[in-house]
């Protein structure tokens, strides 16, 4: 295959490359939004069921404890309806210590069953935001998912497509030109430079006089000293300016 042959296919390959690039981009773009909100939306799951566990525990904890008050105010009853029945003094003294001591453990009960009242409620209130949160992220989810699945499904089509053209013009290039391609590919984002006046179209690099007086024999491909791009002469566009690449 000549060097112009050669060229045409590089030039082809980049271009291949280069739209590649640009799906598989997009294509990631377009999973990572989705994914981000799916795990936005299992994170809000996971939140909103800790709360509602926690609305519950502490329900039930409120629950014993109007259990215990309840008992507690029979108990200060009683308490009272033994000191009306004290018939001295010494024992009026001890049920009145007794009916004391009742009646503060019972404020105490009362005060934390208050307490946890206002958590409930605090709990509850995060709970429904967290539920709205949900409920929100996951119609919005819903709507877009299609529309998103569907795109990538075309998307996955045309990358499939590309690489097809890809193999075949990857078959005319010979292995040892293909794994430089590759190799500077990889490392650089685009492996071909060319010249029409004496500079890297890549990297704006003025070439040696040698250096260029070889590409515009045109037997091999060089190489740019400065970005190692795989090199070739390209000859200048009539009508465009001598250096382009320096505009
Ligand atoms: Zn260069």
């Amino acid at each position: 295959m000549t060097i112009q042959a050669q060229i045409e296919v590089l030039e082809a390959l980049a271009a291949v490359d280069a739209e590649l690039k640009e799906l598989n981009d997009a294509l990631t773009q377009e999973r990572d939004g989705l994914r981000s909100k799916q795990t936005q939306l299992s994170s809000l799951d996971e939140r909103f069921e800790r709360s509602r566990k926690s609305v519950e525990d502490m329900e039930r904890m409120r629950n014993d404890l109007l259990g215990e008050l309840r008992q507690m105010g029979t108990q200060v009853e009683r308490s009272r309806e033994k000191l009306s029945r004290c018939r001295t003094e010494r024992e009026a003294n001890a049920a009145q210590r007794e009916l004391e001591e009742l009646r503060k453990l019972y404020r105490d009960r009362e005060q934390e069953s208050e307490k946890i009242e206002s958590l409930i409620s605090q709990a509850r209130e995060e709970a429904n935001q967290l539920s709205s949160e949900r409920e929100k992220l996951s119609a919005d989810l819903g709507a877009s998912q299609g529309d998103v699945v569907g795109r990538l499904e075309v998307s996955e089509r045309d990358v499939a497509e590309k690489v097809t053209v890809r193999d075949a013009l990857v078959a005319k290039v010979t292995p040892v030109l293909y794994r430089r391609y590759e190799l500077l590919r990889k490392r650089k984002g685009s492996a071909i430079a060319h010249t029409s006046a004496g500079t890297c179209s890549a990297c704006h690099m003025q070439l040696q006089p040698m250096l260029f007086q070889k590409l515009l024999r045109a037997d091999e491909f060089g190489q740019c000293p400065s970005c190692n791009r795989i090199l070739y002469f390209r000859p200048p566009v009539p009508g465009e300016t001598e250096n382009p690449e320096n505009a």
